[in-house]
């Protein structure tokens, strides 16, 4: 698609959310804080707050559910966020995993040189100020830290740069402690720490974020079936949770972009504000990380196939993306700015967060507080509800106001007690995305909920 058409369609279409919108709405609400703010912050670097945590949990679960809990050949692990440095030497971070930066002479702006326009690079010409570039210079992103107490003992070793190591260090063990036999797959959520040189776009590049991995291992006959497998699978696992299907699609990694062992790779990406970026990465890992690590540790990581008695070291289909990007990219993607059609300034701001993910599942709301009979009702139903899931229970101000509130931060039912129900033991049950109300037993509401709330 061309520039001019992305901007047609996106007159016609819902127009892309401004980060700043988010970043405000985070604040706010509750979802992310920046951190150390009262220290004047440090980049690259946020807390989440109460509903943040909420959500960040729900997107973590979810998650682990279907790669682990829904696959009979999947299994989990955590690793330590600090490992042998060797490791890392192994990996090739060491050596590699660095970014080539220039700056430019007289706006004094910092680029990645991947991240630039190759005619930029090539005229030598800022994309900010026509200035001319320094000579490019090299960062390593590994995040150094070191072991010990005693000056002149201590040992230097790296936060994790990526959490998937973690898994290739545990390979075996998984594999003789617990009775998976290839094809099988080990999942991880974890930290993982990156000097980027370019922190920002709020949790889109940082320094502290979160990755989810699922390296998967086969027989190399196997690979392609495998390959395919998950990378179906991860697409449709995104298509479900966002609301704008036609801003997801896969890139397939050129023959420059392609590590030297990958037959294919491809990025899910998302189109927000930032334009089509990875969310996701569909990797073909071969023999790479297994092989390596054992020829650093000195370790035989092959495996043998218990019927065939074959030995061979297992390729890895891998599957990584981002906790974090996942959090900023479903905001985006479920913001929205609703204008009152009655033009009386009854506005509102809903976040179209799928329920099975959404930090509060339901408010409860009597319709009046100076009521006791409605209040003492409400609390019944709020407490009930809380046992299987996030509620809240509000009763400052009026009941419009307080169906803003939830609708903001992406509240999908509401629940109002009123004076009908304690004639007929009945609630409304309000919906956020249509506003629609209907009438439902309390001696229902339980399941009905949860009917909606809770993924399958
Ligand atoms: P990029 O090209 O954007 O730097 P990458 O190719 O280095 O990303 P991977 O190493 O493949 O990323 O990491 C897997 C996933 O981790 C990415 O798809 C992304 O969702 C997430 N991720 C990577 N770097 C960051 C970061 N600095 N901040 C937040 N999330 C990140």
């Amino acid at each position: 698609m061309t520039q001019i058409e992305e901007m047609q369609e996106e007159v016609q279409g819902t127009p892309l959310v401004p980060i700043d919108k988010i970043v405000s709405l985070s604040k706010r609400r509750g979802f992310v804080y920046p951190n150390s703010e009262i220290y004047g912050g440090v980049a690259g670097f946020y807390d989440f707050g109460p509903l943040g945590v909420e959500l960040r949990n729900n997107i973590r679960r979810f998650w682990w559910w279907s790669m682990v809990q829904m696959h009979d050949n999947v299994v989990g692990i955590e690793g330590a966020n600090i490992t042998h440095p060797r490791v890392w030497e192994a990996s090739g971070h060491v050596e590699n995993f660095v970014d080539i930066l220039v700056d430019c002479k007289k706006c004094k702006r910092r680029f990645r040189i991947d991240h630039l326009d190759p005619k930029n690079v090539e005229q030598n010409k800022c994309p900010a100020c026509g200035g001319e570039f320094t000579e490019p210079r090299r960062f390593n992103l590994l995040m150094e830290t070191y072991l010990g107490v005693v000056e002149g003992d201590r040992m230097k070793t790296y936060l994790r740069g990526e959490a998937c190591q973690n898994i290739y260090l545990d390979y075996d063990n998984v594999v003789k402690s617990s009775r998976v036999q290839i094809p099988f797959g080990i999942c991880q959520i974890g930290k993982a720490y990156r000097n980027e040189v370019t922190p920002g776009n709020f949790l889109f590049r940082q320094r502290e974020f979160e990755q989810w991995d699922l390296q998967f291992f086969v027989h190399p006959s196997e690979m392609d079936k495998w390959f395919d497998y998950w990378k179906e699978y991860r697409f449709k696992w995104y298509q479900t949770i966002i609301n704008h299907k036609d801003r997801l699609r896969f890139h397939e990694h050129g023959k420059d972009e392609l590590a030297h062992y990958a037959k294919k790779a491809y990025d899910i990406e998302y189109r927000t504000i930032l334009g089509w970026q990875e969310w996701e990465g569909i990797h073909w890992r071969q023999d790479w990380d297994l092989s390596r690590h054992s020829q650093y540790s000195g370790q035989d990581l092959s495996y043998t196939d218990l019927n065939t008695k074959e030995r061979y070291i297992p390729w890895i289909v891998e599957t990584s993306g981002g906790v974090d990007r996942t959090f900023l990219n479903l905001l985006l993607d479920a913001y929205e700015e609703q204008p009152d059609p009655m033009g009386k300034g009854n506005d509102r701001t809903v976040l179209h967060l799928h329920p099975w993910l959404a930090p509060v599942k339901c408010a409860v709301l009597p319709l009046q507080k100076n009521k006791e009979e409605l209040v003492g009702v409400a609390k019944d139903i709020h407490k009930n509800l809380q046992r299987f899931m996030v509620t809240q229970y509000d009763d400052i101000q009026n009941i419009g106001r307080r169906y803003r509130r939830q609708d903001e931060i992406g509240t999908p039912y509401c629940v109002t007690i009123d004076f009908q129900t304690l004639d007929d033991q009945t609630v409304t049950l309000r919906e956020r995305d249509s506003m629609e109300q209907i009438r439902i037993p309390i001696a229902e509401l339980t399941m009905y909920l949860l009917d909606r709330v809770t993924w399958k």
